[in-house]
C-alpha cells in the first residue's frame, strides 16, 4: 500500500545536495558549493547560547518567539526605516525557510501564481508548488547584472498572480536591485494589490558602495510586504535556525497560529544567541570584510581564464560564472569538472532554465583554497580546448 500524498510524490532531493552526493566519491575535492559561510558563529553569541541553557533557559519559549528578541530585531528594522510593532508585526523563525515556508502557507490559494526570478534559489519553486501555488518564472539577464526588473515582472502578471518574491542581494547571482528598480516593483505591487515576500537574509553582504533597501520601507508598502531575513549568512548562525518574519498584523497573527501547530517555537538557547548577535552588529561588518576581499580575489582569477568569465557581483558570497563559450550544458560541465579536477559548482540550471549556460560558485573558503580551486578550474578550461571538446 503507498500511503504517500501526491504532493510527496512529487518532492525531490535539489541538485546541491545531489553534487554533495556525487562528490563523495572522490577524495581532495574542493567545495564551492557550500551556501553558508565556513567560519564559525563569533564567540559572544556562542556564550550567550551556553549561558541562557546553563540559566535554566530549556523550556519553550512564546509561539512568536522571545520579546528581548521580537524588540532587538524591531530596532533593527527601524534603522532600516520600517517601524514594526515587536508584539504583533514579528514573529521569530526557524530559519528564513521557516519564515518563507509559512508566509507561504498562510497566503496561498490552490492555483495562486507567484512571480520568481529565473535564475533563483531551488526552495522558493518547491516550497510554492507544495503549497498550492504556482511559481512562475521571471527570467534575468547577465547583461543587466542579472537585475529582476518592474519591466519583466508586469509582462507575467495576470488575474491569478497573489505574489512577487524578491531576493536581494541575492543567491544564485550576487545582484543587487537598486532603489529605483524597488521603487517600480513597488509600484506594481500596488496598482495590482500583490503581496510581495521579500527575502532579505544577504543584507549585510553588500559590496562597492551599494545599498541595500527593504521593499518594505517604500511608501504603501509595508502592509503587502512580508520581510524575511535571518541569522544564518550575516552571522555565521546557519545550525542555529533562527531568522523571522516581519508584516501586517494580520499576517503575522496566523503565522504565530500556524507556528504553534508546526514547531511551537524557534529553539529557547538559539534565539538568546540572536539577542546577543542583533546588540553586536558590527560583527556583520568583520564578516562581509572577509567575503569582499574572497570575492576580489576569486573573480579576478576566473576572469583571467580564456573561455570562461563573471561579472563582478555586487551582494552575497555568490558568482555566477558563464561558461557558455565552452559549448557544454552546465550540468556536463559540474560534473566532468567534478570528476577531473576534483572542484564542486553547482550547475546554473538547477536554479531554473534561464541558468543554463552559467555555474553557481560560492566564495564560502579561505583565500588559500579559493586560488587552488581556481588553479584546477584553469587546468580543466585549458584542457577542455586541448582537447577541442
Ligand atoms: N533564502 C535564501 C536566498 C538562501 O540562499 C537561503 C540559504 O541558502 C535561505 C533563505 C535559508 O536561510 P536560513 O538558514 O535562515 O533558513
Amino acid at each position: 500500500m503507498d500511503f504517500l500524498n501526491e504532493k510527496a510524490k512529487l518532492l525531490q532531493q535539489g541538485e546541491i545536495r545531489a553534487m554533495f552526493d556525487k562528490a563523495k566519491m572522490y577524495e581532495n575535492v574542493i567545495s564551492l558549493g557550500i551556501g553558508e559561510p565556513d567560519l564559525d558563529t563569533p564567540e559572544k553569541i556562542v556564550q550567550a547560547g551556553c549561558e541562557a541553557l546553563k540559566s535554566g533557559k530549556t523550556h519553550y519559549t512564546a509561539n512568536a518567539g522571545i520579546i528581548e528578541l521580537r524588540k532587538e530585531i524591531s530596532k533593527f528594522l527601524k534603522n532600516n526605516h520600517i517601524e514594526y510593532n515587536p508584539e504583533k508585526e514579528i514573529i521569530v523563525t526557524t530559519g528564513a525557510m521557516g519564515a518563507l515556508s509559512m508566509s507561504l502557507m498562510v497566503i496561498l490559494e490552490e492555483g495562486d501564481e507567484v512571480l520568481i526570478q529565473d535564475p533563483q534559489w531551488l526552495n522558493y519553486k518547491a516550497q510554492v508548488k507544495f503549497f498550492g501555488g504556482k511559481p512562475i518564472p521571471v527570467p534575468v539577464y547577465e547583461k543587466n547584472e542579472f537585475k529582476l526588473t518592474a519591466k519583466d515582472i508586469e509582462k507575467r502578471i495576470t488575474d491569478k498572480t497573489k505574489a512577487i518574491m524578491i531576493n536581494t542581494p541575492n543567491n544564485p547571482t550576487g545582484a543587487v536591485l537598486d532603489y529605483e528598480e524597488l521603487e517600480s516593483i513597488a509600484e506594481l505591487a500596488i496598482k495590482n494589490d500583490l503581496m510581495v515576500i521579500a527575502d532579505e537574509v544577504y543584507h549585510t553582504l553588500v559590496y562597492d558602495g551599494q545599498k541595500h533597501y527593504s521593499i518594505a520601507s517604500l511608501k504603501g508598502m509595508k502592509d503587502r510586504t512580508i520581510t524575511i531575513n535571518s541569522f544564518s549568512k550575516s552571522f555565521a548562525m546557519t545550525g542555529w535556525r533562527v531568522g523571522y518574519a516581519a508584516g501586517s498584523e494580520k499576517i503575522i497573527d496566523k503565522m504565530i497560529k500556524l507556528q504553534e501547530n508546526l514547531v511551537a517555537c524557534v529553539s529557547t538557547s538559539g534565539q538568546y544567541g540572536a539577542v546577543e548577535a542583533l546588540k553586536n552588529y558590527e560583527l556583520t561588518k568583520e564578516l562581509k570584510e572577509i567575503f569582499l576581499k574572497r570575492r576580489n580575489l576569486i573573480v579576478e582569477q576566473l576572469n583571467n581564464i580564456k573561455g570562461i568569465s563573471c561579472i563582478v557581483p555586487k551582494g552575497s558570497f555568490y558568482l555566477f560564472l558563464n561558461i557558455k563559450e565552452t559549448g557544454m550544458t552546465s550540468k556536463e560541465f559540474a560534473e566532468d569538472l567534478l570528476e577531473k579536477e576534483k572542484v564542486i559548482t553547482i550547475p546554473g540550471s538547477a536554479f531554473g532554465e534561464m541558468g543554463e549556460g552559467y555555474l553557481r560558485i560560492a566564495y564560502t573558503l579561505k583565500e588559500e583554497k579559493l586560488t587552488e580551486a581556481a588553479e584546477r578550474i584553469k587546468t580543466y578550461v585549458e584542457n577542455l580546448n586541448l582537447r577541442g571538446d
